[in-house]
């Protein structure tokens, strides 16, 4: 059998960041109590009649245009007609045949190669509401707070090879939700979920095999140990003679497996026909313009941008801009401390080791970043040393004080006053005649013990590079 390649194509579901819900005045808002953010309209009583959001029209528009769709003038909603208990109408709103936008792509980066991944779609949904199941009586509960909160369906093109690919997909939009503002990108809470398609194919040819759907995986990790795991089934499979059959498959976290949950012949008739209680959606070339000219910096502009002004290594640019806080405390530090490759070193190496080591977020940070470049500023004026610096940067980052007032306060300030090194380096060669002879022979080693001794003594205040050069000129005559 020849070589067997995977096809890939993700459809997201977005959880859109406005205020209220897609259809009615309902607030969005996670954490209430059951129910309470609920009315006539999200509740699907009759006789209630649904107004779309504009905000909600909006930030699709904002992703539409970041991912190179084009936004179409006229778009319709339509219900999606199936039973649950979840869905109080019986139907939920959606768009098929004339979605929002269509037709984009974004890039994304694998072993340092660009590659461009198609959007086939992007559209605007309701999200149902939630099922609690009781853990001891056997009923369930429903709360239909949910019920309504404003989706976005980003249906991607089966251009992804590899678990990886699809991994720095996700990783690369969820980049972008994030710079515009309009999704918190929360797998782990929902707010940013995935379905996997995928199917197998002779390496080469250009037909496509029978997929499965892939559901139910709350992190990047997990997609991509879903996909690896089916891709493995599928191939057992065919190597086998068999057929992969049409179906959507569970991931269970817990066994690592992914289990048919439904197949083709149970799946779902929509019965898909346009909402008559809403009208079409009509976009202007003006509205069109006037978000475009509102989109913020994204991510690959902005790494671009930061190898140019501040000459970073496109490493660094990378780490520099994966978040929105993370480019703008960089740039607010650069403002003051106009270093940018110390700064950072500085963000890359100490500050995201000390959030990662206390898991927090940058938000949560207690270094601000006027703080830290301050503290930058302490060491370029030879105040203090780069080794002290860290030192009192992990004593920043517990107690969120000032560099200047911890370096007071601990007396840290660094010896750079010639004499006063100088009387201890007299000292110390006072004491070790015989490591002087011994260095003059030629054991040169012994320069190092010398340093080491003036740093113990002056409890590593002396101004290193000074010790050097005096101790220098005072052994090699
Ligand atoms: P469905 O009708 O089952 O939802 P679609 O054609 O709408 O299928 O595609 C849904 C998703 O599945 C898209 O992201 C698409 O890229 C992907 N997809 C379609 N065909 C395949 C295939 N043969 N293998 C892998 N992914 C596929
Ligand atoms: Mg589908
Ligand atoms: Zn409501």
């Amino acid at each position: 059998m020849s070589e067997l390649e995977a096809v890939i194509g993700l459809e997201i579901h977005a959880q859109l960041l406005t205020e209220s819900k897609i259809f009615c005045g309902c607030s969005t808002r996670f954490g209430a109590e059951p129910n309470t953010h609920t009315c006539p309209v999200c509740l699907g009583l009759p006789g209630s009649l649904p107004v779309l959001n504009k905000k909600v029209v909006e930030y699709t528009m904002r992703m539409a245009l970041a991912a190179h769709c084009s936004i179409a003038p006229r778009s319709l909603s339509a219900r999606k007609n199936y039973f649950y208990p979840d869905l109080p109408k019986g139907y939920q709103i959606s768009q098929f045949e004339l979605p929002l936008a269509e037709k984009g792509w974004i890039d994304i980066e694998v072993n340092s190669q660009t590659k461009r991944i198609g959007i086939t779609r992007i559209h605007i949904e309701e999200d149902a509401g939630k099922l609690i199941h009781d853990e001891v009586r056997p009923v369930s509960y429903v709360d239909f707070n949910r019920t309504g909160v404003p989706l976005m369906e980003i249906v991607g093109e089966p251009d992804l090879r590899t678990p990886e690919e699809a991994g720095e997909y996700l990783r690369r939009l969820r980049e972008i939700l994030h710079y515009l503002d309009i999704c918190d990108g929360n797998m782990e809470e929902g707010s940013f979920r995935c379905d996997a398609n995928i199917s197998l194919r002779p390496k080469g040819s250009s037909g496509f095999g029978t997929k499965t759907e892939l559901k139910n995986m709350n992190s990047f990790k997990h997609v991509e140990k879903a996909l690896e795991f089916e891709i493995r089934r599928q191939r057992a499979v065919l190597e086998d003679g068999g057929e992969v059959i049409q179906e959507t498959r569970l991931w269970d976290t817990a066994r690592g497996v992914t289990l048919s949950m439904r197949g083709k012949e149970e799946a779902h008739d929509y019965r898909y026909f346009p909402d008559p209680d809403l009208i079409p959606i009509e976009i202007s070339e003006e509205w069109i313009g006037s978000v475009r000219k509102n989109l913020p910096e994204l991510p690959e502009a902005k790494r671009q941008r930061f190898i140019s002004r501040y000459g970073l290594p496109e490493y660094d640019a990378q780490i520099l801009t994966a978040s929105k806080a993370l480019a703008n405390y960089f740039e607010e530090c650069v403002r003051i401390h106009p270093h940018p490759k110390t700064v950072s070193n500085w963000i890359m190496v100490e500050l995201v080791r000390e959030l990662k080591r206390e898991e927090r977020d940058l938000e949560q940070c207690p270094v601000s970043a006027e703080n830290l470049a301050a503290l930058l500023d302490l060491v370029q004026e030879g105040v203090i040393s780069g080794k002290m610096a860290k030192s009192v940067f992990e004593e920043m980052f517990k107690s969120g004080r000032s560099p200047k007032t911890i370096v007071q306060e601990k007396g840290l300030i660094q010896m750079t006053d010639m004499a006063q090194i100088q009387r201890v380096i007299e000292e110390v060669l006072q004491h070790n005649p015989d490591k002087i002879a011994a260095y003059r022979e030629g054991k040169t080693k012994l320069f190092g013990y010398f340093v080491g001794e003036v740093m113990k003594k002056t409890q590593g205040k002396a101004n290193p590079k000074i010790v050097n050069e005096i101790l220098k000129q005072k052994l090699d005559n």
